[in-house]
């Protein structure tokens, strides 16, 4: 069965897109840490980060990078931090989250509740960036 990160991709469940290329795809995570919490995964479907190619995982921090920078510009914060879990989704994801404190990328800290005019404010800001 198709992961719900392939189904979003593939179009099938909506999402607030940021990037997409031939192999990577870029969309905001929907119980962001901060305003432009991005997700960038793989179009092929596997579970684990680690499991990619050394080519594949090369490509996919050089997306990551590109994401990173329009998020960077579009946002206030001081870097973006990066982080892979993949403990609830096993499809193979880097988060990028907008930081300014250490703490501002502890994944147990309340996540915000946007609604869809603030996803799509903060969609439109970082497109504008590429
Ligand atoms: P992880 O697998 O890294 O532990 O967490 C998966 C991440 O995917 C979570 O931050 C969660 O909010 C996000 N996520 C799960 N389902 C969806 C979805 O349907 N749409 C979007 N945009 N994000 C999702």
């Amino acid at each position: 069965m198709a992961t719900i990160f392939s189904r979003i991709i593939q179009g099938e469940i909506p999402c607030y897109k940021i990037a997409e290329d031939e192999r990577f795809f870029a969309f905001l995570d929907i119980n962001p840490l901060a305003k432009g919490h991005t997700l960038v995964v793989p179009k092929k479907e596997v579970d684990y980060i680690f499991q990619l190619g050394d080519e594949e995982l090369g490509q996919m921090m050089v997306f990551a990078k590109k994401v990173a920078q329009a998020i960077e510009k579009a946002l206030p914060c001081k870097r973006i931090g990066v982080a892979v879990i993949g403990l609830e989704v096993p499809h193979a994801h880097i988060h990028l989250v907008p930081i300014t404190t250490e703490g501002d990328l502890d994944f147990k800290k309340p996540h915000l509740k946007l609604t869809p005019e603030e996803f799509l404010a903060v969609q439109d800001k970082i497109t504008k960036m590429f």
